[in-house]
């Protein structure tokens, strides 16, 4: 198998609901976002996917939520803005865009902090 990972990042605010702790104020962060891609097939250039075409898909998709309140947004009215809901977000929405025969995206990892990071795949 092939593997890519693209390293993204942007910065949101959030609050967390029905969790008592830090995270229930509303707070911000930084997140740094890897997209993982995997599959066992070259193209006729020997790439699994131009990294250009990951980045920019990623770049586009990150827009909608970069500096915004996350609890805000219309993916986020029924479930918390968590890390491990914005790996899931991001995974949909890319493999969405991304995937085609050959290659799909296999991972997201969403870090919060620098020793923090929720990721999302399916079997
Ligand atoms: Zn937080």
């Amino acid at each position: 198998m092939y593997e890519l990972k693209v390293i993204t990042q942007f910065s949101a605010a959030h609050r967390l609901e029905n969790f008592y702790g830090k995270c229930e104020a509303l707070h911000g962060h930084n997140w740094k976002v890897e997209v993982f891609l995997q599959g066992d097939r070259l193209d006729d250039a020997g790439l699994l996917l131009d990294f250009g075409v990951v980045k920019s898909q990623a770049r586009q998709v990150l827009e909608e939520i970069d500096h915004k309140y996350l609890n805000e947004l219309p993916a986020f009215q029924r479930q918390n803005p968590s890390s491990e809901n914005l790996a899931r977000y991001l995974f949909e929405r890319l493999a969405a865009t991304l995937n085609r025969p050959g290659a799909q995206v296999s991972r997201v990892n969403v870090w919060e902090s620098d020793t923090s990071c929720a990721s999302y795949y399916e079997d």
